[in-house]
């Protein structure tokens, strides 16, 4: 038997075990509703979470590349001695959708140099500004227009408070829309410390408004390599407060504990981790058998992928490429590289412009797929010399080549939303020949020797993320989906999680998902028992196996 039929046939068998344990968790969920206007009480999202299984960690097969980056790019202004490991690349990677609004550059006091009180008298927090706590109010108020998920979670806690007692350190992303989450957490009963995931993108009026009702924060936009591990150390070594619980966003908190205080393992109850990079350590840990706590893989939860991966970048590819070039892109000519979940998503937004879009792709099914939606498939170098715009999706490397980007015509755009720094062969363009340009902000044209000029974006990182915004709403997702995961994995006996790493259940998937259909009025439609039955499915989900492709 071929190496492949074999696969195919130990797929198969997985499959026929994953709706066979789905079965027997619907049974379990009998009594409950989540569809219906998600008026669920937190008893029944207690119910939720205890209904599932002790299920197998899903061990995937990928293998860890320790993201390193050069600091050197970002000098610091304290000339503080760096410490020994790099941060990681999510550290660095902007995120301008979390830019601040303020203009921090009229104060160059480094926020650690400063004594700051907040009206409670209390100083236990490192922000740029504490003054701008009003303001950074008015912005979490914004963002909870779009996060009426959390909102309702909070008002199910009114009554019981799933995460009392909880100490979550956390470090993500400091936005208005961390904050909805960050002060659902503390509705719900946790204390909270937070600090950021990457230096660039803390909102400092967001971090001051925390501190000011009493999460301590440390963070602050353009923070330096040195500062950033401060941040995270004044997180989780204070005197009289210990974590048992952490939330991550690229694995340098987990990896700090770990290097640094090993002990507070003893209590931690369980990670939740959000990024791809984190994720990938934890596995790497798993792997190794160093992990010593329940970790929860958020990130490859479906909502959360469909979401970040098809329905934000439908988005944010056309706020990218607007924000950054000034171009009208009905009837130009475009590649898309790559028709994933990304893929998908840049393509159905150009097309919607009256973009005329060819992709590239090595798989026949996806190419497929590209047919069907109406997509010419073709290989890059067929057409690079005539294409007004080529957009990388692959998660691959060299996609785009040197080779290919000396045909390109003159004013062709070249970006990448798939995976940071790779897709492009941007190293191959810094030769003494070419002459860089920055044009503006995130945008440089590369000049060849007669002339011709590539606009290159963002250096070949993530274009949405470097140039554009993420919508409140997909961010929603994410929050809730990592809300969830804490209650979850708080409160969870201790035989339901062993050390390793674990998706979401799909219970808890389909939860948040119905918990954002209220913003849409929109109305499931509920199973009769009659139909229920047909199908060997419980009335209140899970609806469909773990293998189902959404
Ligand atoms: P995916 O696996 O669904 O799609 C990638 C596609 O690229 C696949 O169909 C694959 O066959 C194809 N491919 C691989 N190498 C290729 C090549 N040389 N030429 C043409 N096609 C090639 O993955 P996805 O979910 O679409 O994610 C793609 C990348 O985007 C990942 O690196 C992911 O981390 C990143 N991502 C970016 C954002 C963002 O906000 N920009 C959001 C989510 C994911």
């Amino acid at each position: 038997m071929s190496d492949s039929t074999v696969d195919a046939k130990l797929e198969l068998k997985q499959a026929s075990k994953d709706v066979k344990e789905s079965e027997n968790v619907a049974e379990k969920y009998s009594a409950m509703t989540v569809s219906k206007n998600s008026e669920l009480t937190m008893g029944e999202l207690s119910s939720v979470l205890s209904a599932v299984p002790t299920h197998k960690p899903v061990k995937k097969q990928i293998q860890f590349v320790e993201d390193k980056q050069e600091f050197s790019k970002f000098p610091t202004k304290t000339g503080r001695r760096s410490l020994s490991r790099s941060i990681s690349q999510s550290s660095t990677d902007s995120y301008s959708s979390a830019a601040s609004y303020t203009d921090s550059s009229d104060d160059e006091t480094s926020p650690r140099d400063k004594t700051q009180v907040n009206s409670r008298g209390s100083s236990d927090f490192c922000v740029k500004n504490i003054k701008q706590a009003e303001f950074g109010r008015r912005e979490i108020e914004i963002a909870v227009q779009d996060m009426s998920a959390l909102i309702s979670l909070r008002k199910r806690a009114q009554g019981e408070k799933p995460l009392a007692g909880a100490k979550i350190v956390g470090c993500t992303h400091i936005t208005a829309q961390t904050a909805v989450l960050i002060e659902t957490l503390v509705s719900l009963g946790a204390q909270c410390r937070w600090t950021a995931c990457n230096i660039y993108s803390t909102q400092n009026e967001v971090a001051a408004a925390l501190s000011e009702r009493g999460v301590p924060v440390f963070a602050w936009k353009g923070e330096s390599e040195d500062d950033f591990w401060w941040c995270i150390d004044q997180c989780v070594n204070t005197e009289g407060w210990q974590p048992n619980m952490i939330l991550d966003d690229g694995g340098d908190l987990t990896h700090w504990v770990y290097k640094k205080y090993p002990n507070v393992f003893k209590k931690i109850r369980g990670i939740v981790e959000e990024s791809v990079t984190g994720v990938h350590r934890l596995y790497q840990l798993s792997k190794a058998g160093k992990l010593c706590v329940p970790a929860m893989n958020v990130n490859d939860s479906v909502t959360k992928q469909k979401f970040d991966n098809l329905y934000c970048c439908r988005e944010s590819i056309l706020d990218g490429l607007k924000r950054t070039t000034d171009v009208m892109f009905g009837g130009k000519q475009v590649v898309v590289c790559g028709y994933g979940e990304v893929g998908k998503g840049c393509c159905a937004a150009l097309k919607a412009l009256g973009s005329v879009v060819c992709i590239t792709e090595i798989d026949p099914i996806c190419a497929l797929q590209g047919c069907m939606d109406g997509f010419r498939v073709v290989k890059l170098s067929e057409v690079v010399r005539h294409v007004d715009v080529i957009i990388t999706c692959t998660g691959n490397k060299n996609v785009v080549t040197r080779e290919q980007l000396d045909r390109m015509k003159n004013g062709c755009i070249v970006c990448n939303m798939g995976h940071s720094n790779t897709e492009i062969d941007v190293a191959s363009m810094r030769t003494p020949e070419l002459t860089w340009e920055r044009v503006r902000s995130q945008v440089d044209h590369v000049i060849w020797p007669d002339g011709k000029r590539v606009i290159l974006l963002a250096e070949g990182r993530l274009l949405n993320l470097s140039c554009s915004t993420v919508p409140t709403f997909v961010l929603s997702i994410t929050a809730t989906t990592q809300a969830l995961a804490l209650i979850e994995l708080y409160n969870a006996p201790e035989s339901r999680y062993k050390q390793d790493v674990y998706l979401l259940p799909k219970k808890m998937d389909e939860y948040v998902a119905s918990l954002h259909l209220a913003t849409f009025d929109a109305h499931l439609t509920e199973l009769s028992d009659d139909q229920a039955k047909y199908l060997g499915l419980n009335k209140n989900g899970p609806f469909k196996p773990n293998y189902y492709r959404y």
